[in-house]
């Protein structure tokens, strides 16, 4: 069996407790080897490192730092298959999925390389004669990223990619659930020539590494994505960081009356099993014109019954398992608390063999019950009928969480009215709620988190401070506000 070990200051090292646990393949129970368990020694040489590395890597031209970002780009495009099979192997998705997981890693680290050349600060006139003004985009320092295991490829690098480009450095904590796909990352980015100590790498729990990676002094800034919960722990323990937090999500698809009924179907289908419902974005909740429940209903539910449930690695399959035996326990609890407050189940419902469950749609749900409220991370999709549109931005608009949201529509007033009523940082007309391109900004409103965002332009925003330069070449000292002083 595999041993691995954590890397710090450009080695391999083994962790400083010597414990390990183990990953394992979702789809059969087979473990993918033995991982250091790190703890809070490890985070502090982890941190020393990467202050070491800071003065070396955040002078360095931005152009030239973006070499290796497209350098990196380059290895994932030449490993994309082998990387998504790893993937497939840890946390369970099927490959196509894995292989598009691979590919926005790919995308945003062009796209981050390509702002080694950008990093745009700009100028602005000065209220006083013969003064320039500006600003600059500077590195904040050392980076804490924590990830969950659901994108291993994509999310590490929404994160690494822009916070290497603004000249950070990094201690980077992956998943317990995927630390061998944290690991591969890791040693791409080694190979594509990021130095020693630039980006340091310490698996383990939440509990032992996340949480000394959190309170930690001298770390400046923290990027994380996950579930809500944590991410209060961490808004509450980082203290006066610099904190991004991508939290969770419980987004809605809304089916008009006008809508067609078999795009909003492929919508819903893709939205609510894609990733088996373990996505951010996943549409768990359908809010349907009641004139079409019965037809949106019954052709969802045919689409339902063809998907095939198996290993990721089959290219058959459509839906692959849960990721661990936890998830499983939370979808089941979830299904019980659906029937008791009596959403019907119009189909599924059931654990099956291993980490697989069964693609479950309730209907006719009222939108305060709890499957309608919180997020099941699973396949577990909500129904709840309206009868107008007005209904429909208030269903959706129901719940605490505010990512992503679709409306399927004919009709282009619906389309203007559900962009500027909807409270989400994400809207898609006539598409499903997934689906994030790297080039425009993701995230999300309400308690999906603090309002950052990442990708696309706003993405540098969470990993670079703005200096302000003042230049006075009036040779006088000029003050602003008019203010008149010691002059008399
Ligand atoms: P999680 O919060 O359990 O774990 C996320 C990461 O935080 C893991 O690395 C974990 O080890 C670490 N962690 C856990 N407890 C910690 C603590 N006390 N201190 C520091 N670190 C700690 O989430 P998960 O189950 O891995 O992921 C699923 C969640 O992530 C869902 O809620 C999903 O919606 C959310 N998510 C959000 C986005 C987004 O961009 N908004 C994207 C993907 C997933």
């Amino acid at each position: 069996m595999r041993t691995n070990k954590i890397f710090i200051g450009g080695k391999w090292v083994n962790s400083s407790s010597g414990k390990t646990f183990e990953s394992f393949n979702p789809a059969n129970g087979r473990s993918l080897g033995k991982f250091p368990q790190g703890n809070k020694s490890d985070v502090d040489n982890a941190v020393r490192a990467a202050w070491k590395a800071y003065p070396g890597w955040s002078q360095t031209p931005a152009p030239e730092r973006a070499e290796i970002l497209f350098t990196v780009r380059d290895l994932l495009k030449q490993n994309k298959k082998e990387l998504a099979k790893c993937i497939t192997m840890e946390m369970g998705k099927v490959l196509a999925e894995s292989e598009g997981d691979v590919q926005e890693a790919i995308d945003v680290f062009e796209y981050m390389a390509g702002e080694g050349r950008r990093l745009f600060g700009h100028t602005t006139p000065s209220e006083l004669p013969d003064k320039f003004c500006m600003t600059l985009r500077v590195p904040v320092g050392v980076f804490g990223v924590i990830t969950p295991w659901n994108f291993p490829f994509a999310l590490p690098a929404w994160k690494i990619a822009p916070a290497l480009i603004c000249g950070n450095t990094v201690v980077f904590k992956p998943s317990s659930d995927t630390p061998l796909c944290g690991i591969r990352f890791v040693e791409l980015l080694v190979k594509a020539g990021v130095p020693a100590g630039v980006v340091n790498l310490v698996t383990g729990s939440g509990k032992d590494v996340g949480t000394p990676i959190i309170r930690h002094e001298n770390i400046r800034g923290i990027s994380f994505t996950g579930s809500r919960n944590t991410g209060k722990f961490i808004a509450e323990n980082a203290g006066l960081k610099k904190v991004g937090l991508e939290l969770g999500g419980k987004n809605g698809i809304i089916v008009m009356d006008d809508a067609d009924l078999d795009l909003a179907v492929d919508g819903a289908v893709w939205g609510g099993f894609g990733t088996t419902g373990q996505r951010c974005t996943a549409a768990s909740r359908v809010i349907v014109h009641k004139k079409v429940q019965k037809d949106f209903e019954k052709k969802f539910i045919a689409r339902i019954k063809k998907l095939r449930l198996g290993s990721g690695l089959d290219s058959k399959v459509d839906v692959g398992p849960l990721v661990n035996e936890s998830a499983v326990e939370k979808v089941q609890k979830y299904v019980g608390i659906g029937k008791k407050e009596g959403a019907g189940l119009l189909c599924g419902g059931k654990k099956l063999k291993g980490l697989f469950f069964e693609p479950t749609v309730f209907s006719d749900a009222k939108k305060g019950m709890t499957v309608a409220q919180e997020e099941i991370f699973g396949p577990v999709v909500t129904i709840i009928p309206v009868k107008n549109f007005r209904e429909a931005i208030d269903v959706i608009n129901s719940v605490d969480y505010g990512l992503s949201s679709s409306i399927f529509t004919r009709s282009i007033d619906n389309a203007f009215k559900a962009i500027q009523k909807i409270e989400a940082g994400i809207t898609y007309i006539n598409s499903s709620t997934t689906g994030a391109e790297v080039h425009l900004p993701f995230g999300g409103v309400k308690q999906t988190g603090n309002g950052t965002r990442e990708a696309g332009m706003e993405g540098i925003d969470e990993f670079s401070e703005t200096k302000t330069v003042y230049v006075d070449y009036s040779g006088r000292l000029q003050k602003a506000q008019d203010i008149e002083w010691g002059e008399k």
